[in-house]
């Protein structure tokens, strides 16, 4: 009975994650689709006037870049909401155990249990770079 309480426990957290997943999306969405729409009315303004366009110039790496963040953003609620539609979400892409709870909650994106997240930081910093 502990055990079915549980699963259920998981089946309620996952739903609520999905939720919040759904709405961060559809925020990113349209603050992307908002910067584009900027982007394109900067152009036009380039034309109007030379003078601003270092200015504008600047600016506008500043959208790409928040834009690209966005986006990268965006692929991570894609995976989650895959990994969710295929009942994997919270299992862990190396060793394939279960992520704690605890961590989903704190980072719903997480593809890797602790210990797995641990031991790729501990290979990669020994490489250096
Ligand atoms: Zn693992």
């Amino acid at each position: 009975m502990a055990r079915r309480q549980q699963r259920q426990e998981e089946a309620d957290f996952t739903a609520r994650i999905k939720e919040l997943l759904l709405e961060r999306r559809d925020r990113l969405v349209a603050s992307i689709n908002r910067e584009l729409k900027d982007l394109r009315e900067g152009e036009r303004f380039h034309l109007a006037d030379m003078d601003d366009l270092a200015g504008d110039t600047a600016d506008e790496s500043t959208a790409y870049m928040v834009m690209e963040i966005e986006q990268a953003e965006l692929d991570q609620i894609e995976r989650a909401l895959a990994a969710i539609e295929a009942g994997t979400y919270g299992t862990c892409e190396e060793c394939e155990g279960k992520i704690d709870i605890e961590r989903l909650k704190a980072l719903p994106f997480a593809t890797l249990c602790i210990d797995c997240k641990r031991e790729l930081e501990r290979s990669s910093s020994e490489e250096g770079d």
